[in-house]
């Protein structure tokens, strides 16, 4: 290597003697770039340590002034070592002063200088400082060189991880992982939960950065690598699921990346510059995330996620620590943070324990926000980087009502969530105080609040929030988190426990709704170029009727002997309800002929999902016993907007012309038959939309537990007649979006009904 006195491995010795010799931090760092500039024949090597107000303070130096230490500073974008840090990516240039990004200062006489190279001090992605050698002569730093600068880069991210220079740092000031961040997601679950950081896919610590024997550490990096490709290639030709979120062509990506011959020759130069093979990794790891805090293209951020995927497995695979949270280790006030979760793994977590859920992937209607919903545990989803923005063990507080999250939170910031969790409590009091009041309005109007169900956790909710019945239970949810198809005489445990749960309410059973988005892992994915308007629901059922059978039967038996409701999800014709319908007839009349005992009245329901119904309503509403709107899909097929996709699903309101003018529709057809008309899906939970539905005729509203309190409240004080009468013109057809929004939301102020 040209320049460089003994080589970066003698250099890495050197600063690893630096690094166990007893002195003070600034000693500790004076000696660091004495080395660096001695090994690299570099007339300068300073250390610059990056400041939670985005300041870049200059810590040590060998060859610029020194009284310039600890005076000279400059934001993240100023000057050349400010471009660093901003884009955390090295930079060589041969004449400093020709770049335009340069700044001169004069305290630290760097004219003299024509050459310089710096690179980022890294840790997790999140750039710490920047460290930067700088030449005289015109000099063209090479790959190498580069190399042996982020290598001993890493060692400073450790020594500013360790909390060392807290000594030296100047009053008031505080490294950025000290930083405080409000981040910014979207609301999922309610609720406010302040707690310490868990990270759901635990990262591996690496202690031992500099290798004893190099050579050895190629070796342990080769095995490691090809043990990792071989356990992916079985997991790839079994075509298992290895965890939660983790599907076959995830699998295929990483598989492609554990070949990339780039991504290996870069672990492998950084273990030839003398690190540990796990060091190298989390070197290479580094850099990934810088890249991907700085991507927003999401198919790109979306491969570099693999990449860090694959660094962790490495990472897992050299030290042999668990992927998974170890579930012992956790403190009494977690907050979980994950990449992503299946409802299965959240459910493995001691709830007394859970305060809360990150996720950097997963919204409103993801099946581990339902899961959560049940268990009462605020989450905030679709949260960028936050996984790399914590360090497990950090202060963390979770607004799943309002989708902040505050990582490090200040004492002020502390405070005041805890006065909102406290008055949450006080809320959340009052409402159990409504809780045996008549579910009626101002002005006498009866509107049934029912609760939406998916698990046995939500049952005790019913009674506690005194819900009209269960009027939708999500069967999925059971085969969702099962590692096979549940059989018959499990479904029938699970549906008699239900009922068996709420004895004196009905029940509302939906049948199986997969496919699209809600994927069994047991059962062969299609590749579908559509999947929301593939193969799904009752699709599935009718033409795997063997499948809806043992269900319904199930479901039957369950019911012995008392009123039980059974609704299809995804209807899109009449005649697919009729031959659903026929076949639970079917199946009754089977059970009965064997001498089993059926429900005493069973009612059977469509959901309103698929707008085609819209223009047959009258027909369908004479042909079920009731209808059930699924609000979350009605609006993703009338808006023709992805539910799941962020950059469509904030795109329409449902307090807009054609939605409300469709849901008035059903209503009203259901009151011309004297059919009941519920709706199930999340619109129903919200206050504002709550108090349009009522508004346009709506009579049941069925809704997670936590939002049965807030929404009688809100009936409570409305007077439907009067809100009706101020509804009517709104939907005449001249909003142009958002205006019905604003001007109910004023209405319900001015009346003084909580929203
Ligand atoms: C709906 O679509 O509104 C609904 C209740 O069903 P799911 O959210 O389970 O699709
Ligand atoms: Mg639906």
């Amino acid at each position: 290597m040209r320049g460089s006195l003994g080589g970066p491995r003698l250099l890495l010795r050197r600063l690893r003697e630096v690094m166990a010799k007893p002195v003070s931090a600034q000693a500790r760092l004076d000696d660091i770039v004495v080395q660096i500039a001695f090994n690299m024949v570099a007339e300068v090597c300073s250390v610059y340590v990056l400041h939670a107000d985005s300041r870049l303070e200059l810590y040590a130096t060998e060859g610029l002034k020194r009284e310039a230490v600890h005076l000279t500073t400059m934001r993240v974008d100023e000057g050349l070592v400010g471009l660093i840090a901003a884009k955390a990516e090295p930079l060589a240039l041969s004449d400093a002063q020709g770049h335009p990004a340069f700044s001169y200062r004069p305290e630290t006489g760097e004219e003299a200088y024509q050459s310089f190279c710096g690179v980022p001090i890294l840790r997790g992605g999140n750039t710490l400082g920047v460290l930067v050698v700088q030449n005289k002569a015109r000099r063209i730093y090479s790959e190498e060189e580069i190399e042996v600068l982020q290598t001993t880069a890493m060692l400073l991210a450790e020594m500013i991880a360790s909390g060392e220079l807290q000594s030296i740092l100047p009053p008031g000031s505080d490294t950025v992982l000290n930083q405080s961040h409000a981040l910014r997601g979207v609301s999922v679950a309610e609720g406010v939960g302040l707690g310490h950081v868990v990270l759901h896919e635990p990262r591996v610590i690496v202690r031992k950065l500099v290798a004893e024997n190099v050579d050895k550490e190629v070796e342990r990096l080769d095995e490691a690598v090809q043990a990792l490709r071989d356990a992916i290639d079985r997991l790839v030709d079994r075509g298992e699921q290895v965890g939660p979120g983790e599907h076959r062509e995830v699998l295929q990506t990483v598989r492609m990346f554990a070949h990339d011959r780039g991504w290996l020759r870069r672990l492998r130069e950084a273990v030839m510059t003398g690190l540990t093979a796990e060091a190298a990794v989390e070197r290479v790891q580094s850099d990934t995330r810088a890249k991907l805090h700085r991507q927003t293209d999401p198919y790109l951020r979306e491969r570099l996620h693999d990449l860090d995927d694959l660094a962790n497995r490495l990472l897992h695979q050299l030290t042999g620590q668990e992927l998974v949270a170890s579930h012992d280790s956790m403190p009494d006030n977690a907050v979980l943070v994950a990449r992503s979760m299946g409802p299965a793994a959240l459910l493995d977590y001691d709830r007394h324990r859970l305060r809360g859920l990150v996720l950097e992937d997963g919204g409103l209607t993801s099946h581990v926000a339902i899961v959560a919903r049940a268990l009462g545990v605020p989450v905030v989803g679709d949260v960028a980087n936050v996984t790399s923005l914590v360090e497990p063990g950090d202060a963390i507080i979770v607004d799943g009502g309002t989708g902040e999250v505050q990582i490090r939170p200040t004492v002020e910031v502390e405070a005041a969530y805890a006065e909102k969790a406290r008055l949450r409590a006080r809320r959340q009091e009052q409402y159990r105080t409504l809780r045996d009041l008549p579910s009626r309005s101002r002005d006498g109007v009866a509107v049934d609040l029912h609760m939406n169900a998916g698990v046995l956790l939500d049952l005790p909710h019913v009674t506690e929030t005194n819900a009209a019945s269960i009027g939708l239970f999500r069967t999925e949810l059971l085969f969702m988190v099962a590692s096979r198809f549940p059989r018959a005489t499990q479904q029938y445990a699970l549906y008699k426990s239900v009922l068996d749960a709420v004895p004196d309410r009905p029940v509302t059973f939906r049948t199986l709704d997969i496919g699209g988005d809600k994927i069994l892992p047991y059962m062969p994915r299609l590749e579908e170029e559509n999947p929301a308007l593939g193969w799904r629901a009752i699709r599935i059922g009718l033409d795997r009727p063997a499948l809806l059978r043992s269900q319904l039967r199930a479901m039957l038996r369950a019911g012995a002997g008392r009123e039980l409701r059974i609704m299809f999800p995804m209807v899109a014709t009449l005649a697919e309800f009729d031959e659903a319908r026929a076949i639970a007839l079917h199946e009754a009349a089977w059970l009965q002929r064997h001498g089993h005992e059926g429900p005493s009245d069973l009612k059977l329901g469509v959901m309103v999902e698929v707008p085609s119904l819209l223009w047959q309503l009258d027909e369908i509403v004479a042909a079920a016993d009731f209808l059930s709107v699924g609000s979350n899909d009605l609006a993703q097929y009338i808006f023709a907007a992805d539910r799941d996709n962020k950059r469509v699903s904030g795109r329409f309101d449902l307090l807009s012309v054609p939605m409300l003018r469709a849901l008035a529709a059903v209503a009203q057809a259901g009151i011309a038959q004297n059919k009941p008309v519920t709706l199930c899906g999340e619109m129903g939970g919200k206050p504002l939309e709550a108090l349009a539905l009522i508004a346009i005729g709506y009579r049941g509203l069925s809704m997670a537990p936590s939002s049965i309190g807030p929404i009688k409240a809100l009936l409570l004080a409305t007077d439907v007649a009067e809100v009706s009468a101020f509804m009517a013109p709104l939907l005449d057809g001249r909003d142009r979006g958002g205006a019905i929004r604003d001007k109910l939301r004023g209405f319900a102020e001015e009346r003084g009904i909580p929203l």
